[in-house]
Order: structure tokens, then C-alpha cells, then sequence
């Protein structure tokens, strides 16, 4: 079943970044952890954590940044049976 992320995203700009993160490809999985494509560079995220600026400001305190959900979202897709 289709899940409806369009008023999750509403509420998160985040989210809504992170999946174009992951159809535009910038996502790539390396073993445990995932490589995010940034603006400049590339971010590395495992286990939740990401090194990007944004998340050490915060340290997940405002949630996780748009690299982890984007991993968060390709894993998800990865669950699901393609063509569904
Ligand atoms: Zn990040």
C-alpha cells in the first residue's frame, strides 16, 4: 500500500528535500553507512548521524537532517517490492 507523504511534507521541508535527494541519485550506500550529496560536499551518514553543518548545530535536537532522511527513505524503498 502506497504510503501519502504529502502532509508529512507539508509539515517538513526537510522530508520533502530528502526525497529529492534520493530520486535525483545523490544518495549513495557504502557497507553501514551512506554518502549524501551537499551542496559542496559530500556528507556522511550512519546510524542517524550525519557530519553535515546542520546536524552538528542541532545534534538531532530539531530531528534528523534532510542527508538522514534521505538515507532513511532509500532503505524504505529498498523494503518495498518495486512496480507495487
Ligand atoms: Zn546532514
Amino acid at each position: 500500500m502506497p504510503y501519502d507523504y504529502s502532509l508529512v511534507e507539508e509539515m517538513h521541508p526537510r522530508l520533502k528535500a530528502a526525497r529529492k535527494l534520493v530520486e535525483s541519485g545523490g544518495v549513495r550506500r557504502e557497507g553501514e553507512q551512506a554518502w549524501v550529496r551537499g551542496s559542496q560536499v559530500e556528507h556522511r551518514v550512519r546510524s542517524g548521524r550525519c557530519t553535515c553543518p546542520w546536524f552538528a548545530a542541532h545534534q538531532g535536537e530539531r530531528g534528523p537532517c534532510k542527508h538522514v532522511l534521505a538515507v532513511q527513505l532509500l532503505e524504505e524503498g529498498e523494503d518495498e517490492p518495486t512496480g507495487a
